[in-house]
C-alpha cells in the first residue's frame, strides 16, 4: 500500500466522516459514465453498504451494457433511471470523477439545490465549482478509483472481492490496460493488492472489451475510413459519420478506444474524433503524444481532462466545428502544443 502524506491522510478521514450509518447516499459521475465512473462507483457501493449507508447510484445518463456486469452483486442499487427523485431524497451526495456541476448534466440543478454535503472524489485537473462538502482530489493519480481504493485504507476499510472487481476496473480502463503515461508503479501495486482479492483478471478483461456488439468494431471500419492525417505537424482525426453509432444500434460507449488508432500513427502529436451528438453540437475527443497538452487546449473550447486525453462539446455544426477545433489545433501544434 503506497503510504499517503499526512495531508492526504487528513483528507482520506475527512472524506469518510461525512458518512453515518443510517444515511442515505446517492453516487453519481458525469454523463456518459465510464469505466472509471461506474467502478468507482461499484467500488464505494460496497464499501459504504458495509458501514451501514443505504447507497444509490445516480447518474445523468444510463450504465452502457458492457458495465452491466458489475451491478450483479448490487441488486437495484443502481437508481439512475429515477436519478433526480432519489437525489431529493439522500442525507449525502458524492461526486466521481469529476469536479464540475457542468458535467452532471440533467442533475446539476437536483445536486444543486439539495443542500446536503457534496463530497468529490476526481483526479481531473480541471478545477470546477460544486456545492460544500469534503474533497478528495488528486490530479496524479491515475483513476478516480485509486482515491477509492486510498480512502478505504486510510480509514481501515476492509475491500472484499466485489469492492476490488469496481475498482480494478477504473484502474484497467482509464490506463487504458495499463498502457498509458498514468500507468504509475502506484497504480500496479494497487491492482496487485486488488487482484490479491481472488479476481479473474481475464474475465474482467472478456467482459469489459471482448463481449461488443457486432456493431462495434463495424463503426470502427467507418470510423477508419474519414481518417485524415496532416504529417506535417502531426495532428490526425476521424469523424463518426452522422447517425452512424443510432443505425448500427450502438450507444457513445461504443466509442471508446476509437481515437487511440488516429494517435497510434508514428509523428502524430494530437488525435481527434469528431462526433455529432445532436442536430447542432458536437463531441470532440482529444488525445496527445508526447509534451502537447490537450486539456489546455480544451479549455479554449469550454472542456477540459487530462494532459493526455481530454475533451469538449461545442454548439455547431459539424463541419463549423471541424473547421475551427481544428484551425485551434494547427496553431496550438505550431507553438509547441502549450498554453
Ligand atoms: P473521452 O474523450 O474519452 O470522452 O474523455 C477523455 C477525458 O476528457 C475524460 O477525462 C473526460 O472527463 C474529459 N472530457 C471529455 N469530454 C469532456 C467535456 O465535454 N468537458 C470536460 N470538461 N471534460 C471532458
Ligand atoms: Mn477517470
Amino acid at each position: 500500500m503506497p503510504t499517503l502524506t499526512a495531508e492526504e491522510l487528513a483528507a482520506a478521514e475527512a472524506l469518510a466522516a461525512v458518512f453515518r450509518p443510517g444515511q442515505r447516499v446517492c453516487l453519481t459521475t458525469h454523463v456518459n459514465p465510464d469505466g472509471d465512473g461506474l467502478g468507482s462507483e461499484v467500488g464505494l457501493a460496497h464499501l459504504l453498504r458495509a458501514r451501514g449507508l443505504t447507497v444509490s447510484i445516480t447518474n445523468p445518463t444510463a450504465t452502457p451494457a458492457r458495465f452491466q456486469f458489475l451491478f450483479e452483486e448490487l441488486p437495484g442499487v443502481d437508481r439512475t433511471s429515477e436519478a433526480v427523485k432519489e437525489i431529493r431524497r439522500c442525507d449525502v451526495i458524492v461526486v466521481l470523477d469529476i469536479s464540475e456541476l457542468g458535467r452532471l448534466g440533467m442533475l446539476a440543478e437536483a445536486v444543486r439545490e439539495r443542500g446536503v454535503p457534496v463530497a468529490c472524489i476526481d483526479h481531473h485537473v480541471s478545477p470546477g465549482l460544486l456545492p460544500p462538502g469534503p474533497r478528495y482530489v488528486d490530479p496524479t493519480a491515475s483513476a478516480t478509483g485509486e482515491l477509492v481504493f486510498e480512502i478505504a485504507k486510510a480509514n481501515g476499510w476492509v475491500i472484499e472481492q466485489p469492492a476490488a472487481r469496481g475498482l480494478y476496473v477504473a484502474l484497467l480502463t482509464d490506463t487504458g490496460g495499463f498502457r498509458f503515461s498514468n500507468t504509475h508503479p502506484r497504480t500496479l501495486r494497487i491492482a496487485a493488492e486488488l487482484l490479491e482479492t481472488g479476481l479473474d483478471p481475464e474475465g474482467i478483461y472478456l467482459d469489459v472489451y471482448a463481449r461488443a456488439p457486432e456493431g462495434r468494431p463495424r463503426l470502427l471500419g467507418e470510423a477508419l475510413q474519414t481518417l485524415v492525417v496532416e504529417p506535417a505537424i502531426g495532428l490526425a482525426w476521424v469523424t463518426i459519420p452522422p447517425g452512424a453509432v443510432e443505425r448500427l444500434g450502438l450507444t457513445s460507449d461504443d466509442l471508446d478506444g476509437v481515437v487511440e488508432y488516429p494517435r497510434s500513427i508514428d509523428g502524430v502529436r494530437m488525435a481527434l474524433l469528431f462526433r455529432e451528438v445532436s442536430a447542432g453540437r458536437v463531441k470532440v475527443s482529444l488525445r496527445s503524444v508526447g509534451s502537447v497538452d490537450v486539456a489546455a487546449f480544451a479549455k479554449q473550447f469550454g472542456g477540459g481532462g487530462h494532459t493526455k486525453a481530454a475533451g469538449l462539446a461545442v454548439v455547431g455544426s459539424l463541419p463549423e466545428v471541424q473547421g475551427s477545433v481544428l484551425a485551434a489545433a494547427r496553431s496550438y501544434l505550431s507553438g509547441n502544443g502549450r498554453s
